[in-house]
């Protein structure tokens, strides 16, 4: 059996790592891994899928909110055990596909989100759906989030959370303008796999931004961005089916206090 460890750098995740490699049988190896283990937090992990899209994934948990991550340094044995016997529960999560000026050849994959961002000018993007055209957009930027990545930039961008079994994509607003001459439709836009998007810059732009991800590029002159939903999926192990609600209350909001009001 081949795998990799993807590991934050920190004291707590090495002693992690050195107890895996300790227990697990099997050729460590960045060639093909069939299992890839992160230990760290959600960062790590996306980084580790950037770098070997096909493998299974277990997320030992060692940052903070740990949406990708449903494992502790508790569960090594476990880890351990359920792969000899291959008895873990598969999560498999779609991701985005997007295409720069219609390369089809090349797609650049998402787990979260895709951004486009031009900063300081106000970025001019034609929105396409389904290549009819949608709206001028002026502003900052916009995002195209991941039901996965929907808790992520996603909701700070106000976007709604998606329920992760909702094969869908949704696209937000990052500073739009709003003025008597200029239109978005400004709430978040959630989509079916049956639509795409396509996003093309008014002129040619020297700095515009794309992220995938916590990965960032420089788009110099591109002309189209394409984006789709559930073409590619990736494949994350865990202990019980996924409970997608539990872990959004845990992360997010704090524990409710009953008082008791004496009237
Ligand atoms: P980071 O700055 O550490 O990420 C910001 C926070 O987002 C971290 O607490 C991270 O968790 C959490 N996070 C990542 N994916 C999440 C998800 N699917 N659901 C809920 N929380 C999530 O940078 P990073 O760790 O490299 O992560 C990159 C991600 O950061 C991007 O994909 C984007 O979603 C997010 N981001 C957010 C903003 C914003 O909210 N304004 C701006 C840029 C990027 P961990 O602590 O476990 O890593
Ligand atoms: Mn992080």
């Amino acid at each position: 059996m081949k795998y990799y460890i993807v590991s934050k750098s920190d004291f707590n995740s090495k002693k992690i790592k050195n107890l895996l490699i300790e227990k697990i049988n099997g050729e460590m190896t960045p060639i093909n891994p069939e299992y890839v283990f992160t230990i760290g937090g959600d960062g790590t992990f996306l980084k580790a899928v950037h770098r070997f899209p096909n493998a299974t994934f277990f997320g030992i948990r060692t940052g903070h909110l740990g949406f990708y991550t449903s494992y502790s340094y508790h569960d090594i044995d476990l880890i351990v055990e359920s792969i000899k016997e291959k008895n873990y529960v598969i999560n498999e999560l779609p991701l985005l596909s997007c295409y720069l000026n219609n390369d089809t050849n090349h797609p650049y994959y998402a787990l979260n989100e895709m951004t486009l961002i031009s900063q300081p000018t106000t970025l001019i993007l034609d929105t396409y759906i389904d290549d009819d055209l949608f709206e001028e957009f002026r502003g900052t930027g916009i995002c195209v989030a991941t039901p996965s990545g929907s808790t992520g930039y996603n909701k700070s961008l106000g976007g709604a959370i998606i329920d992760n079994d909702l094969l869908s994509m949704q696209l937000s607003e990052i500073a739009g303008i709003n003025s008597k001459f200029y239109e978005t439709i400004r709430n978040s836009m959630i989509l079916s796999q049956k639509h795409h998007f396509t996003f093309k810059p008014a002129r040619k732009y020297k700095t515009i931004y794309f992220t995938i991800d916590n990965f960032g590029y420089n788009l110099e002159f591109v002309e189209s961005v394409e984006v789709r939903i559930g073409e590619k999926y990736v494949k994350i192990a865990s202990k019980e089916k996924a409970d997608f609600i539990s872990k959004v209350k845990k992360s997010f909001l704090r524990p409710i206090v009953r008082k008791n009001i004496d009237w």
